[in-house]
């Protein structure tokens, strides 16, 4: 009896930890990437950030744009370009939208789990 009652609760705890695993796993769009002309310069992930935090990105041919990460969400929020269409967007927490500096060439958008995080963690 006791040992079964061990054997059900090791059970519950797999089946547990499996189900949140799927879930953050399926969970779409928790990588960020930061491309200047195209490249990708900086990726990251969004659901692995802890305390928000603050990195300045040069543009093309100067400039700067301030992107603050904060978990499942990501923005430009400082630029020094002409028309701040970057900090204007906003936050960004999925791959519906893209952050985009035109003048810097610079973009931020959010890829799905499945697209870089396979690669990186194998
Ligand atoms: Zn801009």
């Amino acid at each position: 009896m006791k040992k079964n009652a061990v054997w059900i609760a090791v059970f519950a705890v797999v089946v547990i930890v499996c189900a949140l695993f799927a879930v953050f796993n399926k969970k779409p769009g928790d990588t960020a990437q930061i491309l200047r002309n195209g490249e990708v310069i900086k990726t990251v992930e969004l659901d692995k950030v802890e305390e928000p935090y603050e990195f300045a990105v040069e543009g093309w041919s100067g400039g700067e744009n301030v992107v603050r990460v904060e978990n499942g969400r990501i923005a430009i929020i400082d630029a020094d370009c002409p028309d701040k269409v970057c900090v204007n967007t906003g936050y960004i927490s999925d791959g519906s939208r893209t952050i985009v500096c035109m003048p810097h060439r610079i973009s931020v958008r959010i890829v799905g789990a499945d697209a870089d995080i396979d690669a990186a963690a194998g």
